[in-house]
């Protein structure tokens, strides 16, 4: 299997199995990005006007 963060090849026969991630860190490595991305979408898609 490949780590959907890193893209290493990875074994699911860990005893702590972070499917689709080969470890913790890249789980939450990824989980930090999706956040920042919807951050980042979330502040471009605040109307212009909108500022006081
Ligand atoms: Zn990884």
């Amino acid at each position: 299997m490949k780590c959907l963060y890193c893209k290493k090849e990875y074994t699911t026969s860990l005893k702590k199995n972070f499917k689709p991630f080969c470890s913790e860190r890249c789980r939450s490595l990824d989980l930090s990005n999706w956040l920042n991305e919807k951050n980042v979408i979330s502040s471009t898609l605040d109307p212009e006007d909108n500022y006081d």
